[in-house]
């Protein structure tokens, strides 16, 4: 049902531009801005309500139903957000790094491979003709792609290093050379930083209750854009 991260991004990045002309690379946006332009998008189109889909946490229970939302609410909360174009600076030694919120592009890729990754593990524990050493290959793999996608990551946060004489590193390459050879401490700090910024641009998960066992659950907003404008 998850649908493929990057063919729903084509779809979206083909909304985006065809409804925003201005908007010439939307792959390029930060991911909340896209949020922002679809939500509007959808509320000009077919009005501020939505329904969304939800099973109940419940296990025993595990009812599908639907819940309504008003879009207004979360255009206003995306609206009020205003880190997007600016970089946070992360002082170090005699450098600063400047973050910034992922762009869409790059979070696409990221929850594709994450997904992947995912489904990889699924399998490689339910192959049983695997010996054991060949089932600890498969999870060393995953685990190495794992790592690498971290470190991938936190360098699509990093906008560039500020070098003391004013120059701004914005190569990819030295980028991630620089993060993979860094302190912990200072590793921390900019996924510290890059935390905070998600936090800030998250949307408020939905309270929403079960009609069935009217068990009361906090479900995440997360909108399925594949199916946004059907
Ligand atoms: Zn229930």
């Amino acid at each position: 049902k998850t649908p493929d991260a990057l063919i729903s991004g084509e779809a979206v990045s083909q909304v985006i531009s065809s409804c925003i002309p201005s908007i010439t690379d939307p792959w390029q946006m930060p991911a909340t801005d896209v949020d922002f332009a679809l939500i509007a998008i959808r509320i000009a189109s077919f009005g501020e309500e939505m329904e969304l889909e939800y099973t109940c946490t419940n296990t025993e229970c595990a009812e599908e139903f639907r819940v309504g939302i008003n879009l207004n609410q979360y255009i206003e909360q995306l609206g009020n957000i205003n880190i997007s174009y600016e970089s946070t600076i992360i002082s170090y030694g005699e450098l600063k790094i400047h973050i910034k919120p992922l762009s869409y592009f790059d979070l696409s890729i990221i929850q594709r491979r994450s997904f992947e990754e995912q489904r990889a593990m699924e399998a490689a524990s339910q192959m049983e003709e695997l010996s054991e050493e060949e089932r600890q290959q498969a999870y060393q793999k995953i685990l190495n792609n794992l790592t690498e996608l971290n470190i991938s990551s936190i360098t699509s946060g990093v906008q560039g290093i500020e070098l003391p004489d004013g120059e701004l590193v914005t190569n990819k390459e030295e980028i991630i050379d620089f993060v993979n050879n860094t302190s912990v401490k200072l590793y921390r700090k900019i996924t510290d930083a890059i935390t905070t910024i998600r936090e800030t641009t998250d949307l408020e998960p939905v309270e929403s209750e079960c009609p069935e066992c009217k068990n009361v659950m906090q479900v995440p907003l997360l909108f399925d854009y594949a199916n946004f404008f059907v």
